[in-house]
C-alpha cells in the first residue's frame, strides 16, 4: 500500500499521476509539479529542477522522465519540481525569483507571511519535505558560471547521512564529489532535518546540450532504481569520480573586469596565480594566488566581478 501525496491543498492518491501547475500557498505563484504516486508501498523521492532561472539541464531531463512515467512502473511515490522558479526562467534571469529578487536557495526554511520567495521555500520546508525520503536537486553552473560536472553532498549531518549521499552519488553521471557543510539551502537544509539529499550540478554558461539532458535522464533514472521506486539495472558511470574535502569558494573583494589565468577541471599549484581583476581601463585592481594545491570545480566565466558577490573560481584541495 502507498500513501496519500498532499501539495498545495491537492491529494493525489497511490495509482495516480498529476501533472499541472499548482499556486503555492499563501501567494499568487504557479509553479509546475509532476506528482507519479505508484501502487505498491515504497520510498518518496523528490527531484527537484529549476530553482535559479538559468540553469537549464535539470529542467530538460526533468521533463522526460515526468512525462513518461507511469504510476504502474512505480512503488512508492516521485515528486517532480519540474521548474521551481518558473517566472524567473521563463523572464530569463539567472538566480533569483523576480518577483521579490531573492534566491530560493538561501536561507531556508523561509517563513509563511513573508515575500513570495519566502512562502515558497517555507511550502518547499513544512509540506513537501515531510513527505519524502531524497532530495535529488539538480543545478548547473547559470548563465555566466562556467562548471565541471559534480556533487554537494552533505558532511556535517553524521557519517551515517554522508555515507548514503556518496553511495547513490556513485550512480550520478559527474567528475566529482564535493563535501558541504551548507545548511539554509533546499537540500541542505533538508539534510539537516534528517532528510538526506544532494545537488546535482551540471554543465553551466547557459547550455543545454543533448548530452547534458541524456545525463541527467540517466542520473534520475539511476536514483529511482537505487530506492526501488522502478525496477531495472543500472546504467554504468563511466568517469572516474574524485572525493573532496575542502574547497574554496573564492569570491571577489572588488567590482572591475575579472581575468581568469586557470579553467575548470585545471590542477593548479599552492600559489598559482588564478587571475586578475582590472578596471574598466585595465589597470591592476587585484591578483589572487591559490591557498593550496587544487583542482578548478567551477569559476566564473563571465567578464564582471560584482563586491562581494561573485563566485570567481572554486577549487578543491587534490
Ligand atoms: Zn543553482
Amino acid at each position: 500500500m502507498g500513501k496519500d501525496i498532499i501539495l498545495a491543498g491537492r491529494t493525489i492518491k497511490r495509482g495516480e499521476k498529476f501533472q499541472d501547475f499548482i499556486t503555492i500557498p499563501g501567494t499568487e505563484y504557479r509553479t509546475p509539479v509532476t506528482v507519479i504516486n505508484g501502487e505498491g508501498e515504497g520510498k518518496t523521492v523528490l527531484i527537484s529542477a529549476g530553482v535559479h532561472g538559468g540553469e537549464y539541464p535539470g529542467v530538460a531531463s526533468a521533463s522526460v522522465v515526468s512525462s513518461q512515467l507511469e504510476p504502474s512502473e512505480v512503488r512508492g511515490a516521485v515528486i517532480f519540481f519540474n521548474c521551481l522558479n518558473y517566472s524567473g526562467m521563463m523572464s530569463m534571469v539567472d538566480a533569483h525569483v523576480p518577483e521579490d529578487d531573492k534566491n530560493i536557495n538561501r536561507a531556508f526554511p523561509g517563513s509563511a507571511d513573508g515575500s513570495v520567495t519566502e512562502r515558497i521555500k517555507y511550502w518547499v520546508a513544512n509540506e513537501v519535505r515531510p513527505q519524502v525520503d531524497f532530495i535529488l536537486d539538480l543545478h548547473s553552473g547559470g548563465q555566466f558560471e562556467t562548471l565541471s560536472d559534480l556533487i554537494f553532498f552533505p558532511t556535517a549531518c553524521g557519517e551515517q547521512m554522508r555515507e548514503l549521499t556518496l553511495d547513490i552519488s556513485r550512480h550520478m553521471d559527474v567528475n566529482y564529489l564535493v563535501a558541504s557543510t551548507a545548511r539554509d539551502g533546499l537540500y541542505s537544509y533538508s539534510c539537516h532535518q534528517g532528510t538526506p539529499g544532494i545537488i546535482l550540478e551540471r554543465s553551466g554558461h547557459g547550455e543545454c546540450s543533448k548530452k547534458s539532458i541524456e545525463q541527467g535522464i540517466n542520473d534520475i533514472n539511476n536514483l529511482l532504481i537505487y530506492f526501488g521506486i522502478t525496477e531495472g539495472s543500472f546504467i554504468p558511470v563511466e568517469r572516474e569520480q574524485k572525493i573532496f574535502e575542502r574547497t574554496n569558494y573564492l569570491t571577489s573583494d572588488e567590482a572591475g573586469f575579472w581575468y581568469p589565468e586557470v579553467q575548470i577541471d585545471e590542477d593548479i599549484d599552492k600559489g598559482q596565480k588564478l587571475g586578475t581583476i582590472k578596471d574598466v581601463f585595465g589597470n591592476m585592481l587585484r591578483e589572487y594566488h591559490a591557498e593550496f594545491d587544487a583542482t578548478v570545480i567551477y569559476m566564473q566565466g563571465g567578464l564582471i566581478a560584482q563586491k562581494g558577490k561573485t563566485n570567481l573560481v572554486s577549487y578543491s584541495e587534490r
